[in-house]
């Protein structure tokens, strides 16, 4: 008998710890064997607490285990968190892009890691020098030229603009304006964020080329006294640039209302086309997706947001300024119409210092290559695709592409089966159902940091998904994921009645 037969023999394929191939099977730290033993010798205390002095109240119910054994769990844990740097992640909309280590090196540099918000500014020029380049930068790529860095995030960026088109609105003695029009392929933050305002959102039809029309943004608009806005994403949520956009804005300006961009799409036209050049008068930016930083659980994100020089006096402090060659923050005593701070201090510093290592390692020409390679990237996914999967709307897409169900939904296999089965070989899923205006939608974002190669194992892995849908077997598909540690769940009871608590199981 060979040697690995003795070990098959002995072992289970799941074997007796629950592992299966490199997939750990990780309890929590209470549920281990011997967690009653410390893994420190001290000696016994005689009941009385080693922080207080005290007497002791009795066990407090810690897992008492050995320093390798809290490494080897967390350890464990942490590969259970797919990232971008386990694998293509090609979900639409989030931009999961590869985050370059040399914006890490920056970021850890001792000079700005160790600056502590409260310091004087004249020991920290360098740190604002940092912040005032990334507002210019953001400010030359959008075309808009006033920039706030605080927003903590795309949402919270979401809440600046608002706020600050809300501010503008005030001002000028047209506080009864309360519609913000939105379409029906927003991202949910977008009406979230109106009506956090006190605004009542109206929706815009998407039409059946998935791009707002002007008949359908005039509907909406009405004679336009009541509005306050709209919130847009060009390209949209759908991954399609919106061709009437100018006319759009023209008319929205003309009705007396502000443009808001949601720029959470940015990658598709960093370094092509400045925002503020199609009529936008607000944008928010989401370093976290288009300047590569951390995101998902990788990291905090970072929401700047840039504005007209109309809106400019009204947006959110602090802001760097310069002058005779001295940096310092504009607080509310030099800019009293400012809606004042939304968070404490300057915003999230380190993604600051990332986003602006991006910026000036890839110059003008490579944030350039950056959207011609992500929209290049998900039309050679589309054009790989298309006779597998049905696609909604004709011609080409920008950064993202979308494919539905249809089709495969009659052979009773849906979007999250095709994602199901994604995740038994080995892929994150895409975007799945969103933007809720398509059905069984499917949205894919490559982003240009995959290579080929990463795009063509994706693509047969798709096209045999796709076949083997097309070939009907359906219960084969209900139960996918298998090889993964937990197999298919219920969704909806882990989403209506999820266990927060651990209780013992006998
Ligand atoms: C990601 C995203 C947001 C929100 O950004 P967060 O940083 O997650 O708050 C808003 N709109 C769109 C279209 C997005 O993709």
């Amino acid at each position: 008998m060979t040697a690995e037969h003795k070990i098959t023999e002995r072992l289970s394929p799941e074997s007796h710890d629950g592992n299966r191939g490199l997939h750990y099977e990780e309890n929590l730290l209470w549920e281990k064997e011997h967690c009653d033993h410390p893994g420190v010798d001290l000696p016994q205390a005689e009941n009385i607490s080693l922080r207080t002095g005290l007497p002791e109240r009795g066990a407090i119910g810690l897992p008492q285990v050995s320093e390798p054994q809290v490494v080897r769990h967390f350890v464990r844990l942490s590969t259970w968190n797919y990232s971008i740097d386990h694998g293509f992640f090609p979900l639409g909309s989030c931009t999961m892009k590869h985050n370059p280590r040399l914006n890490e090196k920056i970021a850890r540099l001792p000079g700005f890691a160790h600056a502590h918000p409260l310091q004087p500014a004249e020991t920290v020029q360098g740190a604002l020098r940092v912040m005032y380049e990334l507002q210019e930068w953001l400010s030359e790529l959008t075309g808009l030229p006033g920039v706030c860095l605080a927003p903590a995030a795309g949402a919270h960026g979401e809440l600046a603009g608002m706020m600050t088109i809300r501010r503008a609105h005030e001002a000028k003695g047209q506080g009864h304006r309360k519609i913000v029009l939105v379409p029906d392929s927003a991202h949910g933050t977008n009406p979230a964020t109106a009506v956090i305002c006190g605004y009542t959102t109206r929706t815009i039809k998407t039409s059946e080329t998935g791009r707002l029309t002007i008949e359908s943004f005039k509907e909406a608009l009405g004679d336009g006294g009541d509005i306050a806005g709209m919130m847009v994403t060009n390209p949209n949520t759908c991954g399609l640039f919106e061709s009437d956009i100018l006319e759009i804005s023209k008319l929205l300006h003309e009705a007396g209302g502000y443009f808001y961009c949601d720029g959470a799409n940015f990658n598709a036209l960093v370094g092509k086309i400045r925002p503020g050049a199609f009529g936008v008068d607000v944008m928010h930016i989401n370093l976290h997706k288009t300047f590569s930083t951390p995101h998902g659980g990788g990291g905090p994100g970072s929401g700047p947001i840039c504005v007209t020089d109309e809106l400019a006096p009204y947006m959110p402090v602090p802001t760097v300024s310069h002058e005779n060659d001295t940096y310092r923050l504009e607080y509310e005593d030099e800019r009293p119409e400012s809606l004042g701070r939304l968070r404490g201090f300057v915003g999230q510093f380190g993604m600051h210092v990332r986003a602006l290592a991006y910026m000036m390692s890839h110059g003008a020409d490579g944030l350039k290559q950056v959207s011609e390679d992500a929209v290049l990237g998900a039309n050679y996914i589309l054009s790989q695709l298309q006779n597998d999967f049905h696609v909604p709307f004709e011609g080409p897409c920008m950064h993202e592409c979308l494919l539905t169900d249809k089709g495969l939904k009659e052979k009773g296999i849906q979007t999250i089966d095709i994602a199901k089965a994604l995740c038994e070989y080995g892929y994150h899923p895409m975007t799945i159902y969103f933007p809720l205006v398509v059905n069984g939608a499917m949205l894919i974002e490559p982003t240009e940091t995959e290579s080929k190669d990463a795009m063509d194992r994706f693509i047969t892995v798709m096209k045999s998904i796709a076949e083997d849908a097309q070939n009907g077997d359906a219960d084969k598909f209900h139960h996918f994921p298998e090889s993964t540690p937990r197999k298919r769940m219920d969704e909806v009871k882990a989403a209506r009645q999820p266990t927060l608590r651990w209780r013992e199981t006998s």
